[in-house]
């Protein structure tokens, strides 16, 4: 158990500086904990929020070594990092959460697959195709509509393609990935683990996701989930068990498909805080933010029970829009009980970025859901 981390000098490092990166920072200010982030942008939404902020390639070896130097712990808010780095800081007696071997897994769509096939974790059939040749073998044996996803590479959707016809098979890139069976699934529904050294355990409450109609992103997630409680039950210790056979520290995210049949499939995690937990910061009584804190610095975890229903929507640039970011129309919200509005910060918007959410929360998941999306829609993302 770390011990002597308020308003001393242990140094919590974190990689990437992005709205998940300024949300932790929430929790840090709040304990009194010193911090360094590091990211390739100078607008990194989480520089204002860390004791001490880097401009720098997390990609590249040397500034993450050099960064890391004197942090006692290190995490990640995103998984494109340098990941020798980690592991040889972590060979130096660092701290580093999650562990580099199953961040290096994670980072690689085909990699993760193979591994929830080794440890029996249920996920969609698939296979490797390491180039569109292959593919375009495959598709002797691959019944249409199947899935596409690249190796690495891919985010909200890019690096997705469902092969529905000849002409999607067409516009596959030629870079190693994976065909996935399609799943007709009835819900994506999301679980946040979060474990840390001393074997404390904890989820929170399952999150159900509704997509964009067009961009293939998250647009609404609602809490409490629509599942039966039997299948909330199953869906955790699904979650569960993939979290400690990956033995991480920290958080995992995991999303899944619930099939028609009511099977439940492992789709993809997230070994960090994700967008689809962002309504724990006012609906839960420790935020996925806290909890990441607490579970990469060994500190006891806190307890995530819903303390209202909560609906969190996106806030994305709007089409047609990009340049120096304005926002319009949040006046009349704010004296709105139970909505809130987080700007991360970017000062450059374009068509369907991140650039905020607004979590409502209310008695009941229906109120919350219909609050919004009254409030995601008055929000405008557009461009000066
Ligand atoms: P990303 O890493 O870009 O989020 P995902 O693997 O989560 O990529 O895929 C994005 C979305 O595409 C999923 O949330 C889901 O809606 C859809 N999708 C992904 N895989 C499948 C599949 N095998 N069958 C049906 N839909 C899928």
């Amino acid at each position: 158990m770390a011990k002597n981390i308020f308003s001393t000098d242990y140094t919590l490092g974190i990689l990437g500086g992005g709205q998940l990166g300024k949300m932790m920072l929430y929790t840090t200010r709040k304990f009194d904990i010193r911090t360094k982030v590091l990211d390739p942008s100078v607008d990194a939404p989480a520089q204002f929020g860390a004791s001490e902020f880097q401009v720098g390639s997390l990609q590249d070896y040397d500034t993450v070594m050099t960064f890391a130097s004197d942090c006692d712990s290190i995490c990640i808010e995103i998984e494109a990092v340098n990941v020798q780095a980690l592991k040889d800081l972590r060979a130096r007696g660092k701290k580093v959460y999650p562990n580099p071997d199953s961040l290096e897994l994670i980072k690689d769509k085909t990699k993760q697959k193979q591994f929830y096939a080794n440890h029996n974790i249920p996920t969609a059939r698939f296979e490797m195709v390491s180039s569109k040749a292959e593919v375009q073998a495959a598709c002797n044996h691959w019944h249409s509509p199947f899935v596409w996803k690249a190796a690495t590479g891919g985010y909200d959707g890019f690096g997705v393609v469902v092969c529905r016809n000849e002409d999607d098979v067409q516009n596959i890139p030629d870079t190693p990935g994976m065909l996935e069976e399609f799943v007709d699934f009835d819900l994506e529904v999301s679980v946040i683990v979060a474990r840390n050294e001393s074997g404390d355990v904890k989820t929170f409450p399952i999150a159900d996701q509704e997509f964009h109609p067009t961009a293939n992103q998250v647009e609404y997630v609602l809490c409490p989930s629509v599942l039966s409680a039997e299948m909330q039950k199953k869906a955790e210790d699904i979650a569960i068990n993939t979290a400690e056979a990956y033995d991480i520290c920290g958080l995992l995210a995991v999303e899944l498909f619930i099939t028609k049949d009511g099977e439940i499939l492992v789709n993809e995690v997230a070994p960090r805080p994700h967008n689809s937990g962002h309504h724990t910061i006012e609906a839960c009584y420790t935020s996925q933010f806290e909890q990441y804190v607490r579970a990469v610095l060994d500190l006891p975890l806190g307890c995530t029970e819903l303390k209202a229903a909560g609906v969190m929507a996106n806030l994305v640039g709007s089409e047609g829009y990009r340049g120096d970011v304005v926002y319009q129309g949040y006046d009349e919200l704010l004296g709105e009980p139970g909505v809130n509005i987080h700007i991360y910060g970017k000062p450059q918007t374009r068509p369907f970025r991140k650039m905020g959410h607004v979590t409502v929360i209310a008695k009941n998941r229906d109120e919350a859901r219909k609050r919004a999306e009254w409030a995601k829609n008055s929000i405008l993302v557009k461009s000066k």
